[in-house]
């Protein structure tokens, strides 16, 4: 599967903020955002330029699709597929991604970070509904439950280490930490979701 190899650090720092993409790292002073809190490359020091509008609504839909970790064709295909819903297009937007098996993984507190929750599912570790599902991209539905699945001790163990018992659970999902299971609750609302984009300047900028 495809997917953003480039250096993680560097995303933050060239959007502005922590996207949390190293688990525990990014809760240590070791940050990169913390340590060089500006842009990277020869001028990241120099002066901020003005935003344009394009340029505002380019760096909102770069920041969302780092956050989650998506190439541009996987962003735009859900970009697409929000348009055909019903409802505003923008939490369609979100909800789709927010649905995606990788993310609810993580969301549980299964992985430290979007990136090991997507390993662990490709890597055949999680059930849903009792079948085996190694597609990241799965989408949940509610009533759905998510369980590690029984392997050797070994992985478990890896597992249970990488599981952040500190994770605040959204209140769409319940999750289970001992046994490594999980349950959507329910399809996750806008406030439900704390990523920090305006949803509103992708859109503007897709449908141009
Ligand atoms: Fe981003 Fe984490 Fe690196 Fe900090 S440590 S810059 S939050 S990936």
């Amino acid at each position: 599967m495809a997917r953003d190899t480039g250096p993680q650090c560097k995303q933050c720092r060239r959007e502005g903020l922590k996207l949390f993409l190293k688990g525990e790292r990014c809760l240590t002073d070791k940050c990169a955002i913390d340590r060089r809190g500006y842009p990277p490359g020869q001028h990241g020091r120099g002066r901020r330029r003005k935003q344009s509008e394009y340029l505002q609504q380019l760096r909102e839909k770069q920041k969302a699709r780092r956050y989650y970790g998506l190439l541009e064709a996987q962003f735009h295909n859900y970009y697409e597929k929000a348009a055909r819903q019903p409802g505003i297009t923008g939490e369609n937007l979100l909800r789709l991604i927010e649905t995606r098996l990788d993310n609810v993984v993580y969301r549980l507190g299964f992985g430290a970070s979007r990136r090991q929750a997507r390993q662990l599912v490709m890597h055949g570790h999680f059930e849903v509904n009792g079948r085996r599902v190694d597609i990241p991209s799965y989408r949940v539905r509610p009533e759905d439950v998510i369980v590690f699945k029984q392997g050797d001790q070994t992985l478990r163990d890896v597992i249970e280490e990488a599981t952040d018992l500190t994770a605040s659970v959204p209140p769409w999902l319940q999750a289970d930490h001992d046994t490594l299971a999980g349950k959507v609750l329910r399809l996750p609302d806008r406030e439900d979701i704390d990523v920090p984009v305006q949803e509103q300047l992708i859109i503007e900028l897709y449908s141009k």
